[in-house]
């Protein structure tokens, strides 16, 4: 039966549910609070530069081609990418480099000889990776994590089987170590820590697997950007019937008896809803738009994932020792991971990505120009003085970059935008500006994380990057699909 669905926000998650939804045939309206959407996955133009605002590494992008497919569409004709030969350039303070090639064989040979691993080492690291992903990802990717079924399907069996396998009871970093005797190898491989805003001296060795996606599947470049998944999932659910109520944040979920919604209201007026999507950050959900509901306050409390500072810069040179993806390591890993997680606040060697777009689209910058995006990953925002943190850490990335590029930097820099933990938690109400919603610090934060459904408000369901499975555009995505399917279940049931 057709059913009329209210989401709140139109973040990658709120399109993804959107799509799905408007697919099965319900009548569906989104609600977004900025008068544009794509949440995080936006983008700004200053002084003829382009600038994608957040994401800027694009993995699973069969993710994407699958919302196209579900009306027909050949994703090709809407929205193209192409697959990186290089993922990333990696930058030591002692003048070791690293251009990782995409190709495993490459990758294998080029990283035994630079840091002098035993290449059969690395291959079956590589191996367990894989496995790891081949036995959780039906697992805690494909379904919610918080129905029974979940629990009696053979796949579910099969990954408890393995458990001791899946090196959850030690941390990333303990279980590098355990493989590799280079630290630099070992800093490498735990960066991936920080892929869901988490450190990897806490993070469970399971998240080993998140290289695996970056090495068996690849990493991708959306033509014209980033923004350009957003932008393109927006054009393709208007062509839908999807109705976008832009720059109409919404005020409140209307409860009827029993904890049921009735719809939503915003500042224009109030709508009736068989069913309500949230996509807004869970804390917020509870705290504004649900006031009188009994909150989670458990999974409220989760430690939430690292957020950032990023500086958006113009530079009047060409660097052709930089590629699309560019890390400058800090010296001082745990301290910077510390720093963060505990102290909530900036390291003074911090380490500096620096993502450029205009490698592949040239028209993102001016003749002869880069348009740098230079982040750190930072604390979440605990009204930290921010102006000051920002300045002592434009002068240390300012250094770092010049010192490992060989040139002052300073004076190239034509255009600056900046964005912070608090900027990132107003744009898109992400409780207390987190990237990626709760941290993955613990062995059971996969099972902690919001449900997509609680029972006890029964027509209200929850994607995005506070819920499950978690976020990054392709766990995002997955969650709109949970969702969807979800709403699908338990209209037939
Ligand atoms: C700087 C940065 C770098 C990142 N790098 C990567 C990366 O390289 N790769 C990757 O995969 N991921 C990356 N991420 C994470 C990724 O962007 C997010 O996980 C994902 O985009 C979150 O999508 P979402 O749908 O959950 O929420 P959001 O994008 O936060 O969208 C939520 C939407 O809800 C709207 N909203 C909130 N409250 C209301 C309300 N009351 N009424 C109406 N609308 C409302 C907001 O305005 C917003 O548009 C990065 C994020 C940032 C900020």
């Amino acid at each position: 039966m057709t059913q009329r669905i209210g989401i709140i926000g139109a973040g990658i998650a709120g399109l993804s549910a959107a799509i799905r939804l408007r697919a099965q045939g319900h009548q569906v309206t989104v609600f977004e609070a900025n008068d544009y959407v794509g949440g995080k996955l936006h983008a700004i133009s200053l002084n003829g530069y382009r600038f994608d605002l957040g994401p800027s590494l694009f993995t699973m992008p069969q993710y994407v081609d699958a919302l196209f497919e579900l009306f027909g569409e050949n994703p090709r004709d809407h929205f193209n990418y192409l697959k990186k030969e290089t993922v990333c350039h990696y930058f030591w303070e002692d003048g070791s480099r690293f251009n990782a090639p995409a190709d495993r064989s490459a990758f294998v040979q080029q990283m035994s000889e630079l840091f002098g691993e035993d290449p059969k080492k690395i291959d079956y690291f590589l191996r367990r990776n894989a496995k790891k992903y081949n036995l959780t990802n039906p697992l805690f990717i494909e379904q919610s994590l918080h129905r029974l079924s979940t629990y009696t399907s053979l796949k579910t069996f099969k990954a408890i089987a393995h458990l001791p396998q899946l090196d959850l009871h030690k941390s990333l970093y303990r279980t590098l170590k355990g493989y590799f005797k280079n630290p630099k190898s070992i800093q490498f491989f735990s960066r991936h820590a920080t892929y869901n805003g988490s450190s990897p001296y806490k993070t469970p060795g399971i998240m080993s697997l998140i290289p695996h996606l970056e090495m068996h599947y690849g990493t991708f470049y959306p033509e014209k950007g980033m923004h350009e998944i957003s932008q393109s999932l927006f054009r393709l659910a208007q062509r839908h019937g999807v109705h976008f109520h832009l720059g109409e944040p919404v005020q409140e979920i209307l409860l009827s008896k029993y904890n049921k919604a009735s719809g939503l209201r915003t500042a224009k007026e109030s709508y009736t809803f068989d069913l309500i999507v949230s996509n807004m950050d869970v804390v917020p959900t509870y705290r504004k738009l649900l006031p009188h509901t009994k909150a989670p306050e458990r999974t409220l409390r989760q430690e939430r994932s690292s957020s950032a500072l990023i500086f958006y810069w113009g530079i009047r040179k060409h660097f052709e020792q930089l590629d699309l993806h560019n890390i400058f390591f800090s010296e001082h890993y745990r301290e910077e991971f510390n720093a963060i997680f505990k102290e909530k606040t900036l390291h003074e060697d911090p380490t500096v990505y620096v993502n450029i777009t205009s490698k592949h689209t040239p028209e993102d910058a001016p003749n002869g120009c880069e348009n740098w995006f230079v982040m750190i990953n930072a604390p979440g925002n605990f009204n930290q003085d921010w102006p000051a943190l920002i300045e002592l850490s434009r002068k240390r990335i300012t250094a770092k970059l010049s010192r490992l590029l060989g040139e002052d930097i300073t004076c190239l820099i034509t255009v600056e935008h900046v964005l912070d933990p608090r900027g990132i938690e107003s744009n898109t109400q992400s409780y207390r500006g987190a990237l990626y919603g709760a941290a993955s610090n613990s062995q059971l934060a996969a099972f902690l994380r919001h449900p997509n459904h609680r029972s006890t408000l029964s027509n209200v369901y929850f994607c995005g990057g506070s819920a499950h499975p978690g976020g990054g555009i392709p766990l995002c995505l997955q969650s709109g699909k949970i969702v969807s399917e979800l709403i699908a279940h338990d209209r037939n049931a």
